[in-house]
């Protein structure tokens, strides 16, 4: 670990873009000495900032490349600092040899994440938009994408100055009544503390009614295909994937072990999941799938209860709906084989993975089921996706919770009352970022990649 001091005032550099064959790649200078380490290596400086002005790149005499070269004066940079940005091309040995001469000449190779950590400790990000910066590079879904840009449009950070700031002033109003009981106008009337905390109260429930949803928005809902051996269940997969991820075989129990993937075509993002058949056997490596399975089951979003003909639905699906507390959705594999007009029972999806046939009508009931799940959630309300945001909000909650309950009681002395209020506030400073800020920033930076 470099230490703090050297840190800050190091100029540092790195290969932004992923490491790999393409057309550009992006090298990262950004410090105090930017520009004079950049000069070193360039017959000519870009006259204009934030113009990309065409550069002969040098180590030497050595040409490196001729790249894109822009540079960016502080503070109107992304990290806060003087930095400059080649586009080089791509590739691992264009770039590699830029970084090597610039570090050369005084330049440090970044940590992880180090550009945004100057960027929230110049104070050009908060940390809960840094985080957004973080999950919008691994954002898997639209929605992830979605809800990471709203969170570094400031949205979450606004809704939880707001909160701070009405705790902040529960607390002034609280030290009002401490300092000056006697005076003349009297004391802040006890109801309207109380009013004022259980607003907070409320909005701080609201804001964790969202974690289910965040929990889906990051990870995806986890659909378990779930049914007896050879109905059908790995075709579904693949072809609801569309593409062979499984092996689809005919032999009955060759499915070992829960499969594996993500789509994202309809409303929310699916972690679809292929489970063992869920045959007793004694077999001892298809128990083991079956174990896998019910795990599986135990921690779903939306189970499909496939079976592959209708007399069976209801069994199976009953069978399945004692092993999870998720919705069961009744699907009828491989209706090409059957003739039209076969009765299915009641919201039973009949699909084939053979010609296509009800997959769309099965996505659009799994989004149902999930949104029916969820409740309504109004659409100004910030999504949290993180366990960072849960846990402290959860225990600003509690805080919150303990000050209304002392304080309708009347039991304890106003000022232990109002240590819960002054906890809850910290506990929101932290989770923005206002204070003890390089705690965070390490366990936060540690996944980032180099280069961000
Ligand atoms: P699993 O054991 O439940 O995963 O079943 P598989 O997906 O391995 O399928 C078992 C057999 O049924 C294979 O021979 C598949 O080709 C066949 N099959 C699966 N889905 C369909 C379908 O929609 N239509 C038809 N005609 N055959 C299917």
């Amino acid at each position: 670990m470099i230490p703090e001091v050297l840190q800050q005032h190091d100029t540092i550099v790195a290969v932004a873009t992923a490491p790999g064959r393409g057309a550009i790649s992006v090298v990262r200078l950004s410090g105090p000495d930017a520009f004079g380490i950049a000069a070193r290596h360039l017959r000519q400086m870009p006259s204009h900032p934030r113009t990309a002005h065409l550069c002969e790149v040098f180590r030497g005499d050595e040409k490196l490349d001729e790249a894109l070269v822009t540079l960016y004066p502080a503070p109107n940079s992304f990290t806060g600092d003087d930095t400059v940005e080649f586009s080089s091309h791509g590739g691992n040995l264009v770039p590699a040899s830029i970084v090597a001469a610039l570090t050369e000449s005084g330049a440090r190779q970044a940590l992880p994440g180090e550009f945004t950590r100057r960027a929230v400790l110049n104070g050009k990000l908060d940390i809960i938009q840094a985080e957004a910066i973080g999950d919008l590079i691994d954002a898997r879904s639209h929605i992830m994408q979605r809800t990471a840009l709203d969170q570094l449009d400031g949205g979450l950070s606004r809704r939880l100055t707001a909160l701070r700031d009405s705790l902040l002033e529960l607390e002034s109003l609280i030290a009002y009544d401490v300092d000056f009981p006697e005076e003349d106008d009297g004391p802040i009337p006890r109801a309207r503390i109380e009013t004022a905390a259980e607003s907070v109260l409320a909005s701080l429930d609201q804001l964790l009614l969202t974690v289910p949803v965040g929990e889906i928005v990051r990870e995806g809902a986890v659909v378990v295909i779930a049914g007896p051996p050879n109905v059908g269940k790995s075709s579904l997969f693949n072809a609801l994937l569309g593409k062979s991820r499984a092996i689809v075989t005919e032999i009955p129990g060759t499915t070992r072990d829960a499969l594996e993937g993500v789509i994202d075509t309809g409303k929310w993002p699916l972690r679809l999941v292929d489970t063992a058949g869920l045959r007793e056997t004694g077999d001892l490596i298809e128990q083991l799938g079956i174990e896998v399975s019910e795990r599986y089951l135990a921690g779903a979003q939306v189970v499909l209860a496939c079976a592959e003909s209708a007399a069976s639905l209801d069994q199976i699906k009953e069978v399945v709906g004692k092993r999870t507390e998720a919705p069961v959705v009744s699907v009828r594999t491989k209706a090409d084989l059957v003739a039209n007009g076969e009765k299915l029972p009641p919201s039973a999806i009949a699909v084939s993975a053979e010609t296509g046939l009800g997959l769309k009508e099965l996505l659009g009931a799994i989004d149902r089921v999930i949104d029916r799940r969820q409740g309504f959630i109004p659409p100004d309300v910030p999504i949290l996706t993180r366990a960072r945001h849960r846990k402290a909000l959860d225990s600003a909650r509690g805080d919150v919770a303990q000050f209304l309950d002392a304080w309708r009681m009347q039991r304890v002395p106003v000022t232990i009352a109002a240590a819960h209020l002054r906890t809850a506030i910290s506990e929101l400073e932290e989770l923005i970022g206002t204070f003890e800020v390089e705690d965070v920033l390490d366990r936060l930076f540690s996944s980032f990649c180099v280069g961000k």
